[in-house]
């Protein structure tokens, strides 16, 4: 009965009752209030940072999403760091980065987030490529995500375009393959170099305590002080009685993908990881240093470690003048 119910409920893009089933372990977790549907008829374009609608959320209720992986360690920390408060979250996967660790891919998918994708290679200006690039971007992302899944279903028709560099050009495409386009509603500036924990939580509470007190979050889980975050971040969301919405696709689900032996990165365990100040508690809002410093397993592992850095620096800037470059980051639909 509650299937043929789920069923008439996904279609009109509604949202089921709280669900919260309780979490093993932490009595006092945050846990994952609802699951809301979202079909991309009723939701094509998501997101008040970019267009005029957004998801159908109650005050003070959340969907997090993340950017940009899978990358071994961070994605697995960031997992942990939910699992550990039965959080689901949705993820936006980067084709390069599921390819090289389709192990990772699976670990989200049987964790029970939802999966949506980013393009193939992460353009900085996908609205501005010609129209047979913007094809091969989101077509060739979406078939990598899915090898490395190894069930098509397991992806759902959720898009967000890499530095939220949209055009009219790029969101028809979307629209023509029938994506539902994730913008969001607060982001936590996590792409930013030097960000600390601290200042990424602080930045997208202070955001959502401002403006609507519920909302679409957008973080990145390649980051290593998103990793750190997080923890802090869903702390802080329990504490200011927030509750997270989980948005899923219609249509059955996979009930779990086979697992795959773990890339090189993540079997090498403690390369790259991040060794932080031990964290001080201020109110509610847990202090944390920002890290000493990205520990590396000797000295010539230090340098790519400043590579990875100077390349991150060098995505912030390249990202922020492509978003305006392209018309703005704004569209009034
Ligand atoms: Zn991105």
């Amino acid at each position: 009965m509650r299937r043929v119910w789920f069923v008439a409920c996904c279609l009109v893009g509604g949202a089921l009752p709280a669900l919260a089933a309780p979490c093993p372990g932490n009595p006092n977790a945050l846990g994952t209030s609802r699951t809301l549907t979202v079909d991309t008829k009723s939701f094509p374009r998501i997101g008040t940072m970019q267009y005029r609608n957004t998801l159908p959320l109650n005050d003070h209720e959340v969907v997090i999403t993340f950017d940009d992986g899978p990358l071994p360690p961070y994605t697995d920390r960031v997992l942990d760091a939910l699992a550990k408060e039965c959080v689901k979250a949705t993820y936006f996967l980067v084709g390069t980065m599921a390819r090289a660790n389709p192990d990772a891919v699976r670990r989200i998918y049987n964790a029970g987030h939802t999966i949506g994708t980013h393009s193939l290679r992460h353009p900085f200006s996908l609205g501005d490529l010609g129209l047979a690039r913007i094809a091969n971007e989101v077509d060739g992302g979406i078939a990598v995500v899915r090898k490395a899944a190894g069930d098509p279903r397991a992806v759902a028709p959720f898009f967000r375009i890499p530095g939220l560099a949209r055009s009219n050009q790029a969101e028809s495409y979307l629209a023509s393959q029938k994506l539902s386009v994730w913008s969001a509603d607060e982001v936590a500036d996590d792409w930013h170099y030097g960000i600390t924990p601290t200042q990424i939580v602080r930045k997208i509470m202070s955001r959502l305590e401002s403006k609507n007190r519920r909302g679409v979050l957008l973080l990145h889980d390649i980051k290593a002080a998103t990793a750190m975050a997080v923890p802090l971040l869903l702390k802080e969301l329990k504490a200011r009685g927030y509750k997270v919405v989980h948005a899923v696709p219609p249509g059955p689900r996979p009930e779990s993908l086979p697992d795959l032996p773990p890339t090189m990165v993540a079997a090498k365990q403690g390369w790259p990881r991040v060794v932080a100040q031990k964290a001080e508690t201020t109110g509610s809002l847990t202090r944390m240093p920002r890290p000493i410093r990205v520990a590396t397993r000797s000295d010539s592992r230090a340098r790519d470690v400043r590579l990875a850095a100077a390349l991150d620096k060098k995505k912030s800037k390249v990202q922020s003048a492509s978003a305006f470059k392209t018309g703005g980051l704004f569209s009034a639909r």
